[in-house]
């Protein structure tokens, strides 16, 4: 996929948020504070069609934001499946009943957000009866299209991680296919913070030495009574990968060194944000808007690879994976997101 000097030639995923708003309220994140709407419409996207089909974009990630938010989806969802890409939503899930004839008809996948047992996912997304309304929408969907795969994703933080057992029960319980964890991102500037989080704030969401400790047994209870979803894939995570959630919170505690593993982000994924910034392995391309992101055919292609370059051999410090850092609710369902 790279030609010698790190140029791309191809980008297998393409992470769009295509609505910048949110309807939760979640205590890890301030993306629902915005207020000014920004969207991308199919005449934004259809001009850089052409340069998806030339780096060869295979599969897109709708993320935000909550896209069920945008406008019209499908225009969006239209022009990107005539190209023949597979097409992946990933939502909060409280309007998912709402639109689900769209969802069903459009989407190859989808991957809702649980953050535990129905009292605590409420909690987290601070929004009276949230896993009701989602649970009403994945039974509509399975009504519709029940082949449809539903994959869960659990972002671990202070108020869930003695409830992974739990939130495993609790995928069985809406059926959906498979369930991921990552743990929750306090230190980055996504998540609407480009200032990052003071420290207290970020207490609020990483674990203590305690929690961090009390997060390992509950590791291990998973390991032990949940064997046969680990094998089966069900649960998503390997042992080394849900023992490595706790030593990422570990490092960020300064009692771990971090794990570096080695970024391929440049070379398979980017992400495009609602505002038409394009985002490669965490290198922001920022003087763009539609104004040369969205406006010239061919810029997104070159814009893509000339981001890629900077972000060439970049070393990701404990990387949850791929869109880890910008799609944090992109499962790991399947190619290898975060
Ligand atoms: S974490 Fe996701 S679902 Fe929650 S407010 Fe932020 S964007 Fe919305």
């Amino acid at each position: 996929m790279t030609e010698p000097g790190h140029r791309i030639t191809e980008l297998p995923i393409l992470v769009l948020f295509p609505h910048n708003r949110c309807n939760c309220r979640c205590v890890m994140c301030d993306i629902w504070r915005i207020r000014q709407v920004r969207e991308i419409t199919d005449v934004d996207l259809e001009p850089h069609v052409a340069s998806m089909r030339a780096l060869n974009v295979k599969w897109i990630v709708f993320s935000g934001g909550e896209p069920l938010m945008h406008s019209d989806l499908p225009s969006l969802c239209r022009l990107l499946r005539r190209e023949g890409i597979r097409l992946t939503l990933l939502t909060a899930g409280l309007t998912l009943e709402t639109h689900t004839a769209a969802v069903a008809e459009w989407m190859d996948e989808v991957i809702v957000s649980l953050d535990g047992p129905s009292e605590t996912h409420d909690h987290i997304r601070s929004v009276p009866h949230a896993f009701m309304r989602l649970e009403r929408g994945i039974q509509a969907l399975r009504r519709l299209r029940p082949e449809l795969p539903i994959r869960g994703r659990c972002t671990i933080q202070k108020k869930n991680f003695s409830l992974l057992c739990e939130t495993v029960r609790t995928a069985h319980e809406l059926h959906l296919n498979s369930i991921s964890f990552l743990a929750a991102d306090v230190s980055s500037d996504a998540f609407n913070r480009p200032e990052g989080w003071p420290a207290e704030r970020q207490k609020g969401i990483a674990l203590n030495e305690a929690e961090v400790d009390a997060l390992d047994h509950e590791v291990e209870s998973l390991l032990r009574d949940y064997s046969e979803d680990i094998e089966s894939g069900f649960v998503v995570e390997n042992a080394d990968k849900l023992r490595r959630i706790s030593r990422h919170f570990r490092t960020q505690l300064g009692r771990a060194d971090g794990v570096s593993p080695r970024c391929n982000a440049p070379w398979v994924s980017a992400v495009v944000e609602s505002d038409g910034a394009v985002l490669v392995a965490g290198n922001r391309e920022s003087d763009r808007v539609r104004s040369v992101a969205f406006r010239k055919p061919g810029a997104f292609a070159a814009r893509i690879t000339k981001i890629a370059g900077r972000a060439a051999g970049c070393v990701a410090p404990d990387a949850p994976g791929i869109l880890g850092r910008a799609g944090h609710r992109v499962a790991n369902a399947g190619p290898p997101v975060a």
